[in-house]
C-alpha cells in the first residue's frame, strides 16, 4: 500500500530536513518541489530569458527537462541533463524564483511534473513543498503544515547558508521576510495550509522531534 505524505510550510521551518529523514525512515521516495522550481528558474536565467516578462517564462515553461532522483538519501535534480543542484541555491536563483513560479503555465508543467513522480513512488513518497497538500496532492495521506517563529527561521537559514553568501542574521531574516512577501503577495500566492492538515509549531522541537511527531502520524 502506497503512502503519500504533504509536508506544506514557509522556508526555514525545517521542511527539507524533516521530510528527508522521514522519508528515509519509512523507507519511501522524496520530492523537494521548492528545487524543481529553482531548477526552471536557473534555465530561464540560463538562457536569457527575461523573468520580468511573465508572457515570455510562459512561452518556455514546457522547455527544459527537470529529472528529480527521489532517493531521501542523496536526492538529485537535473536540467537536460546536467546536475543543478549547486547553482539552484545561489542568491541570483533564490531572488528570482517567486517571480517565475509566480506564472500559471510554470506552475501548471511542475505541478503535472510532481504528480507524475508521486505515481510512480513504488512504496510511496514524502513530497515538500508550499501548495503540495492543497493543490498537488490534495488525497495525500497525510498533510503537514510546519511553522516556526520568524527568529527561529532565521537563524536556521543563516546557519545553512555557506562560504561568500553566508550573512548575519538580521540580513537572513530580511530576505526571509522579503520572500515571503513575494511568495505570498501574488495572485498565484502558492503557500497555503489544507483545511484537513495537522499544523506543527516546529520553533522549539528539534530536528529529531519534529521527525518523530511525523512519523507518528503517518503511523496513525
Ligand atoms: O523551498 P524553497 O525555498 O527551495 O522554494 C523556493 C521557491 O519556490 C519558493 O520561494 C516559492 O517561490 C517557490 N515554490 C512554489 N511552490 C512550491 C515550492 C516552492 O512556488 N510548492
Amino acid at each position: 500500500e502506497s503512502v503519500i505524505v504533504a509536508i506544506d510550510g514557509p522556508s526555514g521551518t525545517g521542511k527539507s530536513s524533516t521530510s528527508k529523514a522521514v522519508a528515509a525512515k519509512l523507507g519511501l521516495s522524496y520530492l523537494d518541489t521548492g528545487a524543481q522550481y529553482r531548477a526552471i528558474t536557473w534555465w530561464m536565467l540560463r538562457n536569457g530569458v527575461d523573468v520580468a516578462d511573465p508572457a515570455a517564462i510562459a512561452a518556455a515553461a514546457g522547455k527544459p527537462g527537470i529529472v528529480s532522483g527521489t532517493d531521501p538519501a542523496a536526492p538529485t535534480i537535473t536540467v537536460d541533463g546536467t546536475d543543478v543542484a549547486a547553482p539552484i541555491r545561489t542568491q541570483e536563483v533564490t531572488s528570482k524564483v517567486s517571480a517565475v513560479s509566480a506564472v500559471p503555465e510554470v506552475r501548471h508543467v511542475i505541478t503535472e511534473l510532481q504528480r507524475s513522480i508521486a505515481r510512480a513512488a513504488r512504496e510511496g513518497i514524502v513530497v515538500e513543498g508550499r501548495d503540495i497538500g492543497t493543490t498537488v496532492l490534495p488525497d495525500a495521506d497525510l498533510k503537514v503544515f510546519l511553522t516556526a517563529s520568524p527568529e527561529a527561521r532565521a537563524a536556521r537559514r543563516s546557519g545553512e547558508l555557506k562560504g561568500k553568501e553566508a550573512s548575519d542574521l538580521a540580513a537572513t531574516r530580511q530576505a526571509l521576510v522579503a520572500r515571503d512577501a513575494a511568495d505570498s503577495g501574488r495572485k498565484t500566492s502558492p503557500l497555503a495550509k489544507a483545511g484537513d492538515a495537522v499544523e506543527v509549531d516546529t520553533t522549539d522541537l528539534s530536528l529529531q522531534q519534529v521527525v518523530e511527531c511525523v512519523v507518528t502520524l503517518v503511523e496513525e
